[in-house]
């Protein structure tokens, strides 16, 4: 019965599977191609103090743009490096430029933090891990200006052995913050433990805010009261509307991050967009 079952689905899920595997395995190809070509820069998208409106980091975001001048999403490669095994390599790369972005911001006379996001596949690889430790103890880079990004998810997928790591990233001086915090399964008892300095409330429920159920506006009280508690600087992700960051303010957020504010952008961009605020500093 079971065997008849899974023919006839996928005799009828056929044309679309084949199709799928197709575009991946040729997705995955020009990523490979793309990984060697260098085909990938970062974005930085600034993070601001809500009431001030002053930059107080930036988070780096990777674009890859094909010879045709098309972008590919990285919700749509990220998952895919990390199936196939390269989002450790990307990632390595990622780090470099971050260091880059780091050193070319302070050139300029802007030193503020740079988060760059990990994954938990990231974390387990040595020779990721200690990139970031030899720059920090060559001292190339100052690690207060390093915030490491991980999602709720991933660093709840192996809490035993990532809050471990997340401690020493945290004693060396470097920023941790827990990505899309809310739409992961942590346990209390994990949270209340977890070697973070940071929760990034996700944006699903900053726009949930206003909804009439008000699900998403008691998230973010939830997360926010966390802070306070445990020690936490809560910055609220995607803020696209006046409305939301007043509500934000209202409700003790201190940090937030979004296209009201600005969207992610090119280092030499970034930095003549940063350019009143130097001078008026
Ligand atoms: P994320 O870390 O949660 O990053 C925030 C995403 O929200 C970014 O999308 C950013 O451009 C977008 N965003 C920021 N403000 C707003 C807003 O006001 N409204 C809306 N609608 N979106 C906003 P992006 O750059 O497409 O990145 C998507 C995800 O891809 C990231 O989510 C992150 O999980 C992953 N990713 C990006 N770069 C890297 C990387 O270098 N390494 C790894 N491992 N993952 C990365
Ligand atoms: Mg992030
Ligand atoms: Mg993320
Ligand atoms: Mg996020």
């Amino acid at each position: 019965y079971q065997a008849g079952q899974q023919h006839k689905r996928v005799m009828s899920y056929q044309p679309v599977m084949l199709e799928q595997i197709t575009s991946r395995h040729q997705l995955l190809r020009e990523l490979q191609v793309a990984i060697q070509n260098r085909d990938m820069f970062l974005v930085l998208q600034p993070k601001v103090h809500l009431v001030s409106r002053q930059v107080v980091g930036f988070e780096a975001l990777l674009r890859w743009q094909r010879p045709d001048g098309s972008f590919v999403p990285p919700d749509q490669f990220i998952p895919l490096a990390e199936t196939s095994g390269l989002i450790s390599r990307i990632d390595t790369e990622v780090l470099e430029m971050t260091f880059v972005a780091i050193e070319a911001l302070q050139a300029a006379g802007i030193a503020l933090p740079i988060s760059f996001n990990a994954t938990c596949a990231d974390l387990m690889n040595g020779q990721y891990v200690a990139t970031i430790f030899n720059a920090v103890s060559s001292g190339r880079i100052d690690p207060v200006l390093l915030d490491i990004e991980i999602t709720e998810s991933q660093a709840m997928e192996d809490y035993e052995k990532i809050n471990p790591l997340l401690h020493r990233f945290v004693e060396l001086g470097m920023g941790v913050s827990i990505d899309d915090f809310g739409t992961g399964y942590s346990s209390l008892a994990h949270v209340t433990k977890l070697s973070a300095t940071t929760l990034k409330v996700d944006r699903s429920f900053v726009s949930a805010m206003l909804d009439e159920d008000q699900a998403g506006s008691h998230v973010v009280d939830m997360v926010l009261q966390l802070g306070e508690k445990f020690g936490f600087m809560i910055v609220a992700e995607g803020i696209e509307t006046e409305t939301e960051c007043e509500q934000l303010i209202g409700k003790g957020c201190l940090q937030g991050q979004g296209y009201l504010f600005a969207k992610p952008m090119p280092l030499n961009v970034l930095i003549d967009w940063l350019k009143p605020e130097l001078s008026c500093a």
